[in-house]
């Protein structure tokens, strides 16, 4: 039987997901077809139940799903659990165990962005969704000192900092309102900037004005589609030169959900080719070019 695998999410086309995991499986001869799902929200619980099958061998759960999946899984991995927020499901019979890969991923993305670089201390997060708390978790375990989220909403940017109390008795993580003037006086403190809203997937926006950013940053958008957002360029135009979009978080967390799946080692150089492959041919469309 052809096993499954869903990416489960709303929006879901602009996802590049698909092809690097189909390679994947193909390369190694596993019978398994990877499909791309998308799941309003009423539609989450069933569509989660429904991997109890025996044909799934699992699934991806990606925007705005990530928090809500957590409450939906018979148990939990540490990543997964500190972080409240699942983007990897697995099967364990008919129990369902969700994971977060998404950690262990923006660490290895993080890494390569600072490179010969001291790691710094402080850090500036945009957004408090699943991939915000993936950030926020990882940096507290890199040991940074001070990490400062930003969110639309205050209240779920407050939220995350509750939720990571414990975790983060030793170091200052705050939620701080959105606006601009606190925004730039924090960025004048810190060296790091993640953007972790969903701002510049869908369309040619960014999370923040130009003016705000300082040659001298380090500047990750978790959004790998489009390749380069108006961030990105911002920040480049503002002279900074380490910046680096969600490509590489992509194709780790990528990895690390395959050997989930599949109990195998992922083809990393099969899975890096198929997504340069992916931008190269501007598969996977932004939303904005669907619309
Ligand atoms: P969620 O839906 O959980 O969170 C979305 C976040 O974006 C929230 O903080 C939300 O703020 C904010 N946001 C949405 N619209 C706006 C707006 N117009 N202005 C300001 N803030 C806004 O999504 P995820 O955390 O799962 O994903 C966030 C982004 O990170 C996505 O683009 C996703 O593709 C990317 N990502 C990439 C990964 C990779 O592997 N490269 C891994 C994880 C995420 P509010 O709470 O106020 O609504």
């Amino acid at each position: 039987m052809t096993k499954r695998v869903v990416l489960i999410g709303h929006p879901v086309a602009h996802s590049f997901s698909a092809q690097m995991q189909q390679a994947a499986f193909d390369a190694l001869g596993i019978d398994a077809r990877y499909e791309l799902q998308d799941t309003p929200t009423p539609a989450l619980q069933e569509t989660i139940e429904a991997l109890r099958g025996d044909d799934f061998l699992g699934a991806n759960v990606t925007i705005p799903h990530k928090e809500r999946a957590a409450t939906f899984v018979d148990r939990k991995s540490e990543d997964a659990s500190a972080t409240g927020a699942v983007n990897c499901i697995t099967r364990d019979g008919k129990r369902l165990v969700g994971h977060n890969t998404d950690v262990n991923a923006f660490r290895v993305s993080l890494d390569a962005l600072v490179g010969k670089q001291k790691m710094p201390r402080a850090a500036v997060i945009l957004g408090a969704g699943g991939g915000a708390r993936a950030a926020v978790y990882a940096l507290i375990t890199m040991g940074f000192q001070r990490v400062i989220v930003f969110n639309r909403h205050l209240h779920r940017g407050e939220g995350l900092v509750k939720h990571f109390s414990r975790s983060a008795a030793h170091m200052e993580l705050r939620a701080m309102p959105w606006h601009e003037s606190v925004i730039e006086s924090e960025l004048s403190r810190t060296r790091v900037l993640v953007n972790a809203t969903s701002v510049g997937l869908a369309s040619d926006e960014t999370p923040i004005p130009a003016e705000l950013l300082a040659p001298d940053l380090l500047v990750m958008d978790m959004i790998y589609n489009p390749p380069e957002t108006r961030l990105l360029r911002d920040a480049k135009a503002a002279g900074a030169t380490a910046v680096q979009n969600g490509e590489l978080m992509l194709l780790q967390q990528g990895m690390d959900a395959f050997q989930l799946w599949t109990g195998q080692q992922a083809p990393a150089d099969v899975m890096r080719q198929k997504l340069t492959e992916a931008r190269e041919a501007g598969t996977g469309r932004t939303p904005a070019e669907m619309a």
